[in-house]
């Protein structure tokens, strides 16, 4: 793609995944790319993720991050669900939990950052404040510190509470879609026991779960899940969050008093509403939507996968028709509707997690303790992560 898109100004917003992923390529075509971020620097919250089946490797080791990738990856074990007694109810397999590469989520930020950082430019603690189409001549953008520029394709890698699909197509509500939970996770120290392999309690409506670091098992991670109404709590609001996260686990056994300890120390938190995106175009004149703005799942859409899979499809269309921005959506978007579209069907993760009743929980467990059944969710998981027409751009 060496030199497809010289002198071509693209704008990302959102420096999460999808964002530096795209970053990579645009470099590798010679785009003249910037990257902004809200926070003031990369975001180091939430657990591991992982990619599976051959479509996502390949696109990692296309993007030249496999390898690092492998040298930093986690091998977390399976997950369990137990009892309050810690007695196993039922044992995911690691493969479903780890697929193929697990990965902190802060370490493939930084390794997906260092790929391309010194090829694109990088703006931390800012914004796009409005966006204004001028048609040929390219798409002007203020930004919230004051400064401004002219870029002939923007794109919102910006996350499932996108700004840049609130200025280009309308306000959140019409997109995003809460799904009845809420998800916390943070980190803390492994005062409990905690294995590799995670263990999750459930009660109706809720599940908490921990695993040891499994670089410094003198750390943990957390994680809850809670049946709630939207809460319109922001990412910064780290004290509304943590109040929140104890007002839903408050009185609950098992090692849960202890990961609320935990907490009030956890100096970030993961925490979102569940929701899932879906949009009618992923892309409006020179404005395009990548990752979690464009179709997210929270827990549920193989988020990471998705997400590089959608930036390598995006450069490389833009690469191949040299910058011609109505051709290159129109081809990103045939083809990233049918691969994400297979992650908008589901129920949401919440219910899987978290069942709200106790009819609820026995059935879930029931279906789990058969081994036929996990080897299904596993290589449904495979098989959907895999599309077969990718192309190999150059
Ligand atoms: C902090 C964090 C922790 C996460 N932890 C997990 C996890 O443990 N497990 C899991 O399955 N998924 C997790 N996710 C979700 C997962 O990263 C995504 O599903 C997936 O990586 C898709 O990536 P994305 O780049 O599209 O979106 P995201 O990873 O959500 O990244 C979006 C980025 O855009 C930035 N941003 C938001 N608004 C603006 C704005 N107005 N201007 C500029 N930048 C903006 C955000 O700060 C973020 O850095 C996490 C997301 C975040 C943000």
């Amino acid at each position: 793609m060496s030199g497809k898109l010289s002198g071509f100004r693209v704008l990302v917003s959102g420096a999460g995944i999808a964002g530096p992923a795209l970053a990579c390529r645009l470099a590798d075509a010679g785009a003249e790319t910037t990257v902004v971020e809200v926070a003031p620097r990369l975001r180091t919250s939430g657990f591991a993720v992982d990619f599976r089946g051959p479509t996502h490797l390949r696109v990692l080791e296309r993007l030249g991050v496999l390898d690092d990738l492998k040298a930093v990856q986690t091998h977390a074990g399976a997950m369990r669900t137990v009892d309050a007694a810690g007695k196993t109810i039922f044992e995911l397999p690691a493969e479903f939990a780890g697929g193929d590469v697990e990965v902190r989520r802060r370490d493939l930020t930084a390794v997906l950052h260092r790929r391309s950082a010194d090829r694109a430019r990088y703006v931390f603690g800012d914004s796009i404040a409005a966006i204004d189409e001028r048609g040929r001549a390219g798409v002007e953008v203020q930004f919230k510190s004051g400064s401004s520029g002219v870029y002939d394709a923007v794109v919102g890698a910006d996350g499932i509470h996108s700004t840049v699909r609130r200025l280009a197509m309308g306000p959140e509500e019409r997109f995003v879609k809460h799904l009845g939970y809420h998800i916390a996770g943070w980190d803390l120290p492994n005062d409990v026991g905690a294995l590799t392999v995670s263990q999750q309690y459930n009660v109706p409506g809720r599940m908490a779960s921990v695993a040891a670091d499994d670089r410094d098992p003198s750390r943990a991670g957390a994680l809850t899940v809670w049946a709630s109404k939207p809460l319109g709590i922001g990412w910064q609001d780290l004290d509304a969050q943590k109040a929140v996260v104890r007002q839903a686990f408050g009185g609950l056994g098992w090692h849960v008093p202890r990961l609320l300890a935990g907490l009030a120390d956890a100096p970030d938190l993961y925490f979102d509403a569940i929701s899932r995106v879906s949009v009618p175009t992923l892309h409006k004149g020179r404005i395009a939507l990548l990752g979690d703005a464009a179709w997210g799942v929270t827990l549920g859409g193989m988020g990471v996968g998705t997400g590089v899979v959608g930036a390598y499809v995006l450069a490389g269309e833009l690469a191949r028709t040299s910058g011609d921005v109505t051709a290159a959506f129109a081809a990103y978007e045939q083809r990233m509707r049918s691969y994400a579209g297979r992650w908008q069907k589901g129920a949401s993760p919440g219910h899987f997690l978290a069942p709200a009743t106790r009819t609820g929980l026995w059935l879930r467990d029931t279906m789990f303790r058969r081994a036929a059944v996990r080897r299904l969710l596993v290589s449904s998981s495979t098989a959907l992560a895999s599309a077969a027409d990718l192309p190999d751009y150059p």
